[in-house]
Parts: structure tokens; C-alpha cells; sequence
């Protein structure tokens, strides 16, 4: 049974794709997708001995050998020409590691750019979306749901003709997430206007000059409640 988060996840991965999960820990997300015959090929990659041993363990016990690859590897070096990667999933990891993995990968050519993105950013989706737009991604379709008092956005993106040059509200609130606008984006952007808040509290309190950090912030919470109220 996947968590919530990662059975969204598994349902934006296109059909019969051929899947590479990177950080895979317990090979738990390709497991379910091949069980549920949506896939009939995964790689698995996992940079740390333990969770490796355990995606190994969980994909032997599916009798799923034939199916899932499971590699020990840093990011996309799991990947390999021959394995002919249509998608890749990136979940349960800060946006800042999901983009050096990226990046690596872009470098070092593991990654085609044809590839189907599927990322799970924790935290950090601004970064990652800036990565995605530089490098010419189109962010094809996002979401955000609650599990265990935790919000998750995910964000899947691909290559296209046409570059979308998407602007720094867009990468910061996420572009397909600040259409739709549900009622959980907005009890994180709440969250984010409050976390905010303590900040310049503190910053009230504190010593030495910290204009232009406090007029920052400000300038962000002012962002965020316009769009929180729909003004933008
Ligand atoms: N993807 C799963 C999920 O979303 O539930 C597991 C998430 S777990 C919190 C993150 C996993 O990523 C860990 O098992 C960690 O070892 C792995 N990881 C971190 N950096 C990595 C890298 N550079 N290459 C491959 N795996 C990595």
C-alpha cells in the first residue's frame, strides 16, 4: 500500500513508461506500479547502502527481478543508454538536491531530456522549478495534497518545442498551482505568510542592521497575501 504522496505520484507517471526512480529507498513506488501492471520496466537507483539492500530485498520478494533493476548509484548514474528511460520519478527529497541531481545528470548526459519529470519536492520548489525553466522544461501539470500534516507539491515537466518563460511568481507559487489555487495551496501559503512573521519578529528584537533582510521579507509576505486573496 504506497502513501498518498507517492500514489500520486505513480498516477502522474505516464503508462508503459520506462521508469527510472531515483532515491528509490524501498523500491516501494516502482514495486506498486509494475504490481499494478502499469509498468513492466523500472530501475531503481539508491545512492545508500541500507535503503539499497532494502529496494533489492523488496523487489526479490514481488519476484519482480525480471522487471525492476535495482542499481546502486549517485542520482542518474543508475541510468544506463541500453535502459531506454522514458520517465523519472524524484520524490521525498529537498528541491535543491532533486536539481543537482538534475544538473548532474543533464552534465553527464544520463538524463536525454526527453525524459517524463515527476518530482516531490519537500521543501525547495523554487529552486527546482528555476533549474526547470533554464534548462527549458514546461511544467506540464502540478499538485499539492496533505498527508500526516504534511503538504507535498509535486511537479512533472518535459521538454517541448515551445520555451515557457515563466516568471518569478510562477517559480516561486508554481504555475499550474497558482491557477488552480485549492484550498490546501492556500493553508501553505498561510503557513509560509506566519512562518514569515515570526521571522521579522525576531528580526525586530535582534541587533545589528537588518533592514534590508526585514524590507525582504516583507516584501514577500506582501506577495503572498496577494495572491492569497486573489488579487494578482
Ligand atoms: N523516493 C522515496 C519516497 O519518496 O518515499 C524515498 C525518499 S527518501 C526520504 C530519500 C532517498 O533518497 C534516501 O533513501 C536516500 O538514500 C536517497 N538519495 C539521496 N541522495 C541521493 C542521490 N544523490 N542518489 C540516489 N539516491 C539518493
Amino acid at each position: 500500500q504506497l502513501s498518498k504522496r507517492l500514489a500520486r505520484v505513480g498516477e502522474l507517471v505516464p503508462e508503459q513508461s520506462r521508469l527510472a526512480d531515483i532515491g528509490s529507498d524501498h523500491a516501494y513506488l516502482p514495486v506498486a506500479l509494475v504490481l499494478q501492471k502499469k509498468l513492466d520496466f523500472a530501475v531503481a537507483g539508491e545512492v545508500v547502502n541500507g535503503p539499497f539492500e532494502a529496494a533489492k530485498k523488496q523487489v526479490k520478494k514481488n519476484g519482480l527481478n525480471d522487471q525492476i533493476t535495482v542499481r546502486l548509484a549517485d542520482g542518474l548514474d543508475a541510468v544506463e543508454e541500453t535502459d531506454k528511460i522514458t520517465a523519472v520519478t524524484i520524490c521525498g527529497m529537498g528541491g535543491v538536491l532533486i536539481r543537482d541531481i538534475l544538473e548532474a545528470g543533464w552534465k553527464n548526459q544520463r538524463l536525454q531530456g526527453n525524459e517524463r519529470l515527476v518530482l516531490q519536492p519537500n521543501i525547495g520548489e523554487k529552486p527546482l522549478r528555476d533549474w526547470l525553466t533554464v534548462h527549458g522544461y514546461t511544467i506540464i501539470d502540478e499538485d499539492i495534497l496533505e498527508e500526516n500534516n504534511k503538504i507535498y507539491e509535486i511537479i512533472v515537466a518535459c521538454r517541448q518545442e515551445v520555451r515557457v518563460a515563466y516568471s518569478e511568481k510562477e517559480r516561486l507559487f508554481g504555475p499550474i498551482l497558482l491557477k488552480k489555487r485549492s484550498s490546501i495551496f492556500q493553508r501553505k501559503w498561510q503557513g509560509e505568510v506566519k512562518q514569515r512573521e515570526t521571522i521579522l519578529a525576531q528580526l525586530a528584537k535582534a541587533s545589528g542592521d537588518q533592514q534590508a533582510r526585514i524590507q525582504q521579507i516583507e516584501k514577500e509576505i506582501t506577495e503572498i497575501k496577494e495572491v492569497l486573496s486573489n488579487e494578482s
